[in-house]
């Protein structure tokens, strides 16, 4: 049911008009350094604009680049790097945006901490250095602000004048910030019994949030039926039909990271897995900062982490399979709870070659990891940290991570939006009358 007429809707700041010709949305787009999608299986090239799919084979489109070469080349980019805003827009050269991008009205997310995690690396054993990359630190508390400022880029460009999604929470709350910041209308589909806290957050920003009685997948159909529909027309999906733009904001995790580690790699990084997306566009960025010399090249780890109930891509890779099969999510881990994952293939690609791995734990040992990294610290996750955190230590414990490696886990969003999780086994320490007495029988003085 609709609460809002959509045509009374429209806040339109967007120069371009939508066309319902597709040839007039891939004119003349300045996207920067990005020259065209090209299909991730056959490599076929496709001119910029609000497309998904291969037109030879069907297979998921990325985004391919005109960028800078030579160790010169590298020098005066790194410096560029440096002098540039402390948001993602410092990597503009490297991503899907025109050049003028941080003049434009948006989030503005990244360049979040870097934390050096001693004492938690003490608890578990690491002994190479941890860091805890806490993506927390972003506009609405979510690694999500990342990827929907390229989005709210590519819609710009494209005349798009509604941005949407699908989402598991994180997404609609960042869709529903950038496209109020942006002066678009938002209109944005969720399952209808998320978190309360991630129901207010993608509200609270005016935009329009409808939940669909369903899970994360039939949300996700719906929206497919929906750009194929007249009603979608002027809209842009931003996991969808803007899905290649989109991906590439996860790349800026990458940059982020080796910057802060001084232009180095790190040896193993933890990471967790809904769609697959931000993992494969992680190594995608390492990669690149490799070849562009901005970085020196040496082995690194990626590690898979996903929720023992909502957990297909650990299955396939324990498994030995290529194919990833779907299942039904059933995990406090909400915000991954995707269980038809896109990029799973791509996934087992990425943990078979680098020799890192995926793995899973179970509801309470996210619960356990979120108070553990709470304690050690003072960094509160939601489940999706509690994941990533887990899987490190189980990974540890089982000998597949290498202690000795300096590694990086992420912590992907805010543990305000899951206090569901930890509220049922966190509480006061003792409840008192305002008494010295009655504090020393508590047993706490
Ligand atoms: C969306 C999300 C991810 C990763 O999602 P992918 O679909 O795998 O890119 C990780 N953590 C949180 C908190 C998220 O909201
Ligand atoms: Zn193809």
């Amino acid at each position: 049911m609709r609460r809002k007429g959509l045509a009374s809707m429209a806040v339109q700041t967007v120069a371009s008009t939508p066309s319902s010709d597709p040839a007039a949305r891939t004119g003349t787009v300045d996207l920067g350094p990005a020259a065209a999608l090209s299909c991730r299986e056959c490599g076929e090239r496709t001119p910029l604009g609000p497309v998904f799919a291969c037109e030879a084979c069907f297979g998921p489109l990325e985004v391919a680049y005109d960028l800078p070469g030579g160790s010169e080349a590298a020098e005066a980019l790194r410096k560029r790097i440096e002098a540039g805003p402390n948001n993602i827009w410092r990597y503009a050269p490297l991503l899907p945006v025109p050049a003028d991008v941080a003049e434009k009205p948006n989030v503005n997310p990244g360049f979040t901490k870097l934390v050096k995690a001693d004492r938690l690396a003490a608890e578990l054993g690491v002994t190479g250095g941890l860091h805890v990359k806490d993506d927390s630190g972003n506009p609405t508390h979510s690694f999500k602000d990342r990827v929907v400022a390229i989005a709210v880029e590519a819609a710009r460009a494209f005349g798009f004048t509604t941005l949407s999604c699908s989402s598991t929470g994180n997404l609609a709350g960042a869709v529903g910030a950038a496209a109020a910041r942006a002066g678009l209308r938002s209109c944005v589909f969720i399952p209808h019994d998320l978190e309360a806290g991630k129901v207010v957050m993608a509200a609270v920003y005016g935009g329009d949030l409808v939940g669909i009685e369903g899970t994360y997948d039939d949300v996700n159909r719906f929206c497919s039926e929906l750009i194929g529909d007249p009603i979608g027309e002027g809209w842009g999906f931003v996991n969808v039909n803007l899905r290649p733009y989109y991906a590439e904001g996860s790349k800026t995790l990458a940059y982020e990271i080796c910057e802060q580690l001084g232009w180095r790699l790190p040896d193993n990084l933890v990471v967790p897995i809904a769609s697959g997306s931000q993992l494969t566009k992680i190594d995608k960025g390492l990669r690149e900062l490799i070849s562009l010399g901005l970085v020196e090249d040496k082995p690194y780890k990626i590690f898979g982490a996903q929720a023992e109930g909502c957990s297909p891509v650990s299955k396939a890779f324990k498994d030995g399979h290529d194919v990833v099969r779907p299942v039904k999510p059933d995990t406090i881990a909400k915000s991954l709870a995707i269980g038809n994952p896109a990029d799973g293939p791509y996934v087992l690609d990425i943990a078979r070659r680098t020799g890192g791995a995926v793995e899973d734990v179970t509801d309470e040992q996210v619960v356990d990891a979120i108070k553990l990294l709470a304690r050690t610290e003072g960094i509160f996750a939601e489940t999706a940290g509690g994941v990533t955190v887990g899987v490190l230590r189980k990974l540890i414990e089982s000998g597949r991570l290498d202690p000795a490696g300096e590694t990086v886990v992420l912590n992907t969003g805010d543990g305000l939006k899951t206090l569901d999780a930890v509220a049922p086994t966190t509480g006061p320490s003792a409840t008192i009358r305002p008494t010295l007495e009655s504090f020393r029988e508590a047993g706490l003085a």
